[in-house]
C-alpha cells in the first residue's frame, strides 16, 4: 500500500516536494493545491500533477482561465494520508484545523512557529522521535544545514558546543522585491540570531550560538562553523566522517576550482534539475583541526536542502520506514543524490 500524499502550497518547496513524492515507490502523489493561476499552475498540469485550490471561489478563477480543477483544499484532504504544508510561513498554523478535522498526518515546514507540530525534524537527527507523530515541522533551510553537520559526528564523537555565522542569501531567485541590493546586514543586528534557537528545537541540549548577515546574492547560503567536540580528532577523521555521511559532500577545490556558491551552483546546471543541490556542500580545503576544535565553510541551497527531509517525515510519521538510514537510503537513491556531482 503506499501513502497518499497531497502538497498544499506550490510555490519553491512545494513543487520540489511534489516531485520527489512521484519518485518514491512506497508514495503517490494524489494532488497539488495551487493558489494562483500562473506559470508554475501550467507546469503543474503539464507534468500530470492534479491541481487542487484552496476555495471553490479560486475553481471559478482557474476553471475561467480553462485550467482543469479535480476539487478544493478540503476534496484533496478527504483522498490523502499525509498533507504537505508548504505555503508562506505562517499560512501552514492557519490551515492546522483544517487538517486535523480530516485525521490526516501533516508535515509543516520552517516557517512555522515550532508549536505548529509536535516535532521539529531533521532525518539524520531525530528521526525516531518522529515516529508515528501526527504532525513534523521540517526546519529551515539554515537550520537544516548545521544539523547535517552537527549530527555527522553522531556515534563517533559528542559536539559539545558549536558557533556559526550564517552568510544569508537574500532571496531566492524569482523573488524580485527582497533585498538588500547593496549592503551586508547584520540579520539581526542585536546577537545571537534565531538559528542557534532553531537548532535546539531538534537538539535541545546542545550548546550553540549563531550569527547571521544577509548578502545581496541568490544562489546560496555559506556557514561558518565552529564545532568543539570530546575529544581530539584527526583532519584526516573529520574528512572521513564527512566522506561516510549521507547528504553530505565535500568540495575540494584544489581538484573543482570552486571557491563559492557561484562554482558550485554552475557545476549543479550541468548535472542536476533545476541545479538543486540537496546536499550540504563542505568546502573540504576550509576544514582546520585545532585540538577538540574543527572549523570549516559549508554551503547550503536553500531551495532545495529540505525537500530529501520532507520525503523521510513522510515515512517517519506513517511509520513505513522504521529504520532512519534505510529511509535516507531510499530517498536519496531515488532523487539521484548517491551519483557524483561530478
Ligand atoms: P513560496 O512563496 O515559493 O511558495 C508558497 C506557495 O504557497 C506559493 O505558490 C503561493 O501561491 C502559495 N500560497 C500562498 N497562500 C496560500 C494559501 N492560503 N493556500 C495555499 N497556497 C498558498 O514559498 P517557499 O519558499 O516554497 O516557502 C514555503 C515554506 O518553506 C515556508 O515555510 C518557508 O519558510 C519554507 N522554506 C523555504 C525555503 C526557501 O529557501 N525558499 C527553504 C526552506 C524552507
Amino acid at each position: 500500500m503506499k501513502v497518499k500524499v497531497g502538497v498544499n502550497g506550490f510555490g519553491t518547496i512545494g513543487k520540489r516536494v511534489a516531485f520527489a513524492v512521484t519518485k518514491q515507490d512506497d508514495m503517490e502523489l494524489v494532488g497539488v493545491v495551487k493558489k494562483n493561476v500562473d506559470v508554475a499552475a501550467l507546469q503543474a498540469i503539464a507534468q500530470g500533477f492534479k491541481l487542487y485550490v484552496p476555495s471553490n471561489e479560486d475553481a471559478k478563477i482557474f476553471e475561467e482561465a480553462g485550467l482543469k480543477v479535480y476539487g478544493t483544499l478540503q476534496d484533496l484532504l478527504e483522498k490523502v494520508d499525509v498533507i504537505v504544508d508548504a505555503t508562506p510561513g505562517g499560512v501552514g498554523q492557519q490551515y492546522k484545523s483544517v487538517y486535523g478535522k480530516f485525521n490526516v498526518k501533516q508535515v509543516y515546514e520552517g516557517g512555522e512557529k515550532p508549536d505548529v507540530a509536535e516535532i521539529s525534524f531533521n532525518s539524520l537527527c531525530n528521526y525516531e522521535n518522529a515516529l508515528r507523530k501526527s504532525s513534523v515541522r521540517v526546519v529551515s533551510c539554515n537550520t537544516t544545514g548545521l544539523l547535517r553537520i552537527i549530527c555527522a559526528f553522531k556515534g563517533y564523537v559528542n559536539v559539545e558546543s558549536v558557533r556559526a555565522v550564517i552568510v544569508r542569501r537574500a532571496a531566492d531567485p524569482k523573488e524580485v522585491k527582497r533585498g538588500p541590493i547593496n549592503s551586508i546586514e547584520l540579520d539581526p543586528p542585536k546577537a545571537p540570531s534565531h538559528h542557534a534557537r532553531d537548532v535546539k528545537t531538534v537538539l535541545p541540549e546542545l550548546n550553540i550560538v549563531t550569527y547571521a548577515v544577509v548578502v545581496p546574492t541568490t544562489l546560496a547560503h555559506i556557514h561558518h562553523v565552529t564545532l568543539r567536540l570530546s575529544s581530539n580528532v584527526s583532519r584526516q577523521d573529520i574528512i572521513s566522517i564527512l566522506e561516510k555521511t549521507p547528504r553530505i559532500i565535500l568540495v575540494n577545490s584544489e581538484k573543482t576550482g570552486i571557491t563559492g556558491t557561484a562554482g558550485l551552483i554552475e557545476a549543479a546546471r550541468d548535472v542536476r534539475l533545476r541545479y538543486d543541490i540537496p546536499e550540504l556542500a563542505v568546502f573540504e580545503d576550509s576544514i582546520l583541526v585545532d585540538g577538540r576544535e574543527v572549523m570549516l565553510f559549508q554551503a547550503v541551497h536553500q531551495e532545495s536542502i529540505v525537500i530529501p527531509e520532507n520525503i523521510d517525515a513522510i515515512r517517519a510519521i506513517t511509520g513505513i520506514e522504521m529504520n532512519p538510514f534505510k529511509s535516507i537510503e531510499k530517498t536519496d537513491s531515488s532523487l539521484g543524490l548517491t551519483r557524483k556531482l561530478w
